[in-house]
């Protein structure tokens, strides 16, 4: 199953998601909910680190 990793743009969050071929399903940040994600093309070597992601558990949703 392909699994890519997305990082988000809004809070610097990194993620994986499941994608099958067809899915127009929108990406969103678990974390903040943003739709402005990217997706990462061969970070696989880059994890391996025991810290992925800095974005808080219950990002504060009206930040402003
Ligand atoms: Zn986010």
């Amino acid at each position: 199953m392909p699994i890519y990793e997305y990082s988000c743009e809004e809070c610097g969050n990194t993620f994986e998601k499941l994608v099958f071929a067809g899915d127009k399903e929108k990406i969103t940040c678990p974390c903040c909910k943003s739709e402005k994600v990217k997706k990462m093309v061969s970070s696989v070597s880059f994890m391996g680190g025991s810290s992925i992601g800095k974005c808080a558990s219950g990002a504060p949703s009206g930040f402003s």
